[in-house]
């Protein structure tokens, strides 16, 4: 398995050579792609050497290639079929977000508590009633989800969607959650991240790194 930093990084580069590099250009040297995504050629080649990935000295990573593969890696052979859990303001801004963005990640149900939610098409995806998490999880063959309800619903969500199968969760409920290993967890507290960006900005001295 690849580590998930190089996975995040893995991903930003196939953004950076599908949407920030001219469409003339053929092939990049680790140092153009590096400068594109701040970080050092060193690392550059490590991370593609960690998918098998190697340039030529003389011409560098093919564009268009480079990209392919890394989706290969990411993304597999089908598309990641993925809910969502609590249709509220964060949860629907993300589904109108990830709507024809990346064909490799799907949202193909969303659920909600409030009957004013439920039994609509909502940013284009059915919203189901919660109650109903394990059957269309189980019939419609999700494997990720996404958490977007109150912190109180957080576990229990959390466990329902683990029983119906699912294998990796991304959690913006400010709340730890505890989950079996096989499932993945990723944390997404803007909370604590603006206090750790605002507590960095209080303690920093212009000119030091
Ligand atoms: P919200 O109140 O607008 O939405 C929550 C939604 O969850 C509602 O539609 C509600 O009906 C639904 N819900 C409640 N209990 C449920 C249950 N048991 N099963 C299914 N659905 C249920 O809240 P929000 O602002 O969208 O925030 C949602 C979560 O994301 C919260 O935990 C919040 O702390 C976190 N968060 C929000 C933001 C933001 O910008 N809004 C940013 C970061 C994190």
């Amino acid at each position: 398995m690849i580590p998930d930093k190089t996975v995040e990084r893995l991903s930003l580069y196939r953004w950076l050579l599908e949407g920030r590099v001219d469409d003339s250009t053929v092939n990049l040297f680790s140092h153009q792609l590096a400068a594109l995504a701040c970080v050092t050629p060193a690392q550059v080649r490590r991370d593609l050497m960690a998918i098998g990935y190697t340039g030529s000295p003389n011409r560098g990573y093919m564009v268009k290639d480079l990209a392919a593969s890394i989706g290969h890696v990411i993304d597999g052979d089908e598309p990641a079929k993925v809910a969502l859990v609590g249709m509220g303001n964060l949860g629907r801004a993300i589904v109108a977000f990830l709507r024809g963005r990346r064909s490799a990640l799907r949202v193909v149900a969303t659920f909600d508590i409030d009957p004013a939610k439920t039994g609509r098409m909502i940013s284009g995806s059915r919203c189901h009633e919660q109650k109903h998490i394990e059957k269309v999880i189980r019939e419609l063959g999700v494997t990720v989800a996404i958490l977007t309800v109150p912190t109180e619903a957080a576990q229990n969500i959390a466990d329902r969607l683990v029983s119906a199968g699912i294998r990796g969760i991304l959690n913006y409920a400010p709340v730890p959650l505890r989950v079996p290993d096989w499932v993945y967890l990723e944390n997404r507290d803007v909370t604590a991240a603006l206090e750790k960006v605002a507590y960095f900005a209080r303690n920093s001295v212009e000119g030091t790194s």
